[in-house]
């Protein structure tokens, strides 16, 4: 599974439609200061569920959306659509290309849907959960997240390690079920 490409409407610094391709293998994204670079992985974090505005470099959630420039009015939403290659079939679905979207207005409604159908954030996590690609898991590793794995408790510590081993999934699992 590989991310191919990401569509944001309004989202930051993304007034208009932006579409980034992402080839198999690495990709670089450079450019100069201010210009974006660091809200193409805050965009990415954001379809896959955070829900804090601080991780996103923000006071509330409204200030991802685009707040407007002098030339440019503000936009009323948000919206993002994260689009990956399951040929493979590591995502727990039946199709080979995989869109996720999410959508927020300034009003404060959200929505997800998966390839273009709504759904709850739930089905966003479950779908995701133990790919390895959530938005707190080890795919994206910030500057700040390096120092606090290094210098984490061993019991936090082991909840990395499960994630990376995928048996999170089943512990949380477990917990809903006896919470019932
Ligand atoms: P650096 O090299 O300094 O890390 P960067 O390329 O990572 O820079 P970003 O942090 O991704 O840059 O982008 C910051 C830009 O995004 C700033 O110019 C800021 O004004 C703009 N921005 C952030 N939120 C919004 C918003 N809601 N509406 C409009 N522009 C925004
Ligand atoms: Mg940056």
């Amino acid at each position: 599974m590989y991310l191919k490409r990401i569509e944001t409407i309004g989202f930051k610094s993304f007034a208009d439609k932006t579409v980034v391709e992402f080839e198999q293998g690495v990709t670089a994204v450079v450019g100069p200061n201010g210009s974006g670079k660091s809200n193409i992985s805050d965009a990415i974090r954001w379809v896959l569920g955070e829900q804090s505005a601080k991780s996103l470099r923000g006071g509330k959630m409204e200030d991802i959306i685009f707040a407007g420039t002098s030339t440019r009015k503000p936009l009323n939403f948000a919206e993002v659509t994260l689009v990956l290659d399951n040929s493979c079939g590591s995502l727990p679905i039946d199709y080979e290309e995989v869109s996720i979207t999410r959508r927020v207005y300034r009003t404060g409604d959200s929505e997800y849907l998966i390839n273009k159908q709504k759904v709850r954030l739930k089905d966003v996590v479950d779908l995701i959960m133990d790919t390895g690609i959530g938005h707190d898991s080890l795919s994206i590793i910030s500057q700040d997240k390096v120092k606090a794995i290094v210098e984490a408790r061993v019991e936090d510590r082991r909840v990395i390690i499960e994630e990376a081993a995928g048996v999170l999934k089943y512990k949380m699992r477990k917990k809903e079920a006896t919470r019932k």
